[in-house]
């Protein structure tokens, strides 16, 4: 089975949100807040860590610059000025926070 890949990607400034279409038709937002907390950087996340965790951000963010990276990934330089997280799309896609997501990733998951 292949991941979905984004057909779309785009900024919501009033919403301070970003928007991705999938090649599936699933449509995903995610608060910049969300995504900024998701940095899967080693500078957010500490060099040892498996599973990337949210870690709340300091200060409130938005997307000042999206870029490509591959055909794999997006990084998005933050208004605080982080730029250093490579955000894959099949990760981007696993913590889609809408609700039919939230709960697949419920149930198929043991809580710890
Ligand atoms: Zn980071
Ligand atoms: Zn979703």
């Amino acid at each position: 089975m292949s991941s979905p890949l984004p057909t779309e990607i785009r900024r919501l400034p009033e919403d301070k949100r970003l928007r991705i279409t999938w090649s599936d038709g699933h449509v995903a937002e995610y608060e910049y807040d969300f995504l900024r907390g998701y940095c899967p950087c080693a500078g957010c996340q500490g060099h040892s860590v498996a599973e990337v965790r949210y870690q709340p951000p300091s200060v409130s963010v938005t997307a000042t610059k999206i870029e490509p990276v591959g055909n794999y990934a997006i990084s998005i330089l933050w208004s605080d000025s982080h730029a250093t997280g490579i955000y894959r799309f099949d990760f981007l896609r696993e913590i889609c926070p809408c609700d039919p997501c939230r709960a697949a990733r419920k149930s198929g998951e043991s809580p710890n």
